[in-house]
């Protein structure tokens, strides 16, 4: 699979490449402002995914807080997002938008503000994770359960958060 950005809205769109023959010339028609545009096949703003998967997985700086695992149903799409200290603010990527954990997605059903992971220290100084709903329009699921506006969620390794048609995996810090 490759992708490709909107040139109006940034929104990334994803398609089989494979389909497609190199200098074949392609129209995109954005799923997000409905801008027309055409790229040809073959050229370097394309972005290998698998490429780029495998260069997050390696990038860690400073302190460990653990990290969120997207997986994009659709396209079986993989990212990997590491966690901060205090609200980890997650939601559809766009142009402008502000939030610190945004989600390079072409799923529509994903709010560009949708849940919140706060990372935190308890008394003992042990890292607890706390997800909450934005609010978002399609809700936050943990462990298939939706979550309440009021709820906050404690997180352990390996639970499964779904927003829109996409799954996070969290992965808590290796202890000890
Ligand atoms: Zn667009």
């Amino acid at each position: 699979m490759k992708r490709v950005r909107c040139p109006k809205c940034d929104t990334f769109i994803v398609f089989d490449e494979s389909k497609y023959d190199e200098g074949q010339s392609l129209v995109f028609v954005c799923t997000n402002c409905k801008r027309e545009f055409r790229i040809r096949m073959g050229v370097s703003h394309l972005t290998d995914i698998h490429a780029e998967r495998h260069l997050d997985e390696q990038t860690h700086d400073g302190d460990n807080y653990g990290s969120i695992t997207v997986i994009e149903n659709k396209f079986a799409y993989k990212q990997l997002l590491q966690l901060h200290l205090g609200d980890n603010e997650f939601g559809r990527y766009l142009k402008g938008n502000t939030i610190n954990q945004p989600i390079e997605t072409s799923d529509p059903s994903i709010d560009t503000f949708h849940c919140v992971i706060r990372v935190e220290r308890d008394k003992r100084g042990n890292l607890r994770y706390i997800l909450r709903d934005a609010p978002s329009t399609t809700g936050t699921f943990h462990q298939n359960q939706i979550l309440k506006d009021v709820d906050r969620i404690r997180l352990s390794d390996g639970d499964i958060i779904t927003i829109g048609a996409t799954t996070l995996i969290f992965r808590a810090p290796p202890t000890g």
